[in-house]
């Protein structure tokens, strides 16, 4: 299997970063994770330009022209023929002897890319997740895809230590901003769909972006809102996006159950109908 770094094709197990990458020494770097699901990736476009918006906010250069990137994706891709899985791509801002400051002589952003296979991603939700609740501890621009995710992190590994999937994060007024890697959903009592807003307090998920054209489709009412901790527990239904996890329902909430504790009728629709989108997605 086979990795690209900085303009070469190499084997995964010997690909490698110089130590003063700045994205190594100070997470000064960004990223993108697209979904590939039968050899296509899942909204490509939409990706690339969140990496566009993410390298301007931070003001790094593109380190290859966008055409030539989306070559080096599909190349990456048939190298190591990928048909269901995750394609990642990171851009520092470059090798330069540690200084908090941006360099000072220009420096070439540094592009690494790697392939991740997975199961194919099927309709059946499975049983639902557990998600576990907690302080969100992340800095005011969430919005920005960082390599900065030492919160996240740490958020994700207490979650799985206490036997959930994922880590619901909170605000201090006690409303839930995302989790860890994913967009969080909620379906209240009387069948409203309600996600929190975009703004510099989560990252504007391209899953959850997606969901949002496919719920006007269906004509499915959705709220974009501050939910709080005890809505999501008197909630319906919960669920979370990602391009990795799809629609993914959410069964349990700090060990109290959703609803029933069965996977709800909407988020199963809505995982089918993602799925079918996925499957019409741009072919390599
Ligand atoms: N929120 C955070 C903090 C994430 O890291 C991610 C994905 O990695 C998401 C939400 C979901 O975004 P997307 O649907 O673009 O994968």
């Amino acid at each position: 299997r086979y990795a690209y770094v900085n303009g070469r094709y190499v084997e995964h197990r010997e690909a490698s970063v110089h130590i003063e990458d700045r994205g190594y020494q100070l997470a000064d770097g960004v990223y993108e994770v697209v979904g590939v699901r039968d050899g296509k990736l899942i909204d490509e476009k939409p990706h690339i330009d969140r990496l566009d918006r993410s390298l301007k906010e931070l003001r790094i250069d593109w380190p290859v022209s966008r055409n030539t990137l989306g070559f080096i994706i599909r190349e990456l891709m048939r190298k190591n023929r990928l048909r269901d899985g995750l394609v990642y791509m990171q851009v520092t801002r470059g090798v330069s002897r540690r200084d908090h400051g941006f360099p000072t002589t220009p420096v070439k952003p540094a592009l690494v890319l790697t392939t991740k296979a997975t199961k194919h991603i099927v309709a059946d939700a499975g049983s639902g997740v557990a998600v576990k609740s907690m302080p969100d501890i992340r800095w005011e621009r969430c919005d920005i895809k960082t390599v900065a995710l030492l919160p996240n992190v740490l958020a994700k590994q207490a979650a799985r230590e206490a036997g959930a999937y994922e880590a619901w994060l909170l605000d201090d007024k006690g409303c839930i901003t995302e989790g860890a890697s994913t967009n969080a959903w909620i379906v209240t009592q009387d069948g409203e769909l309600v996600t929190r807003q975009t703004d510099n307090g989560i990252l504007s998920g391209i899953t959850r972006s997606s969901l949002k054209t496919i719920c006007n489709s269906l004509q499915l009412k959705l709220v974009e809102r501050p939910f709080s901790l005890e809505e999501a527990k008197k909630a319906k239904e919960a669920f979370i996006t990602s391009a990795t996890s799809f629609v993914t329902p959410v069964v349990k909430i700090d060990g109290e159950k959703v609803g029933d504790g069965k996977v709800g009728a909407t988020a199963r629709r809505l995982r089918e109908e993602y799925v079918r989108f996925s499957e019409a997605g741009e072919a390599v």
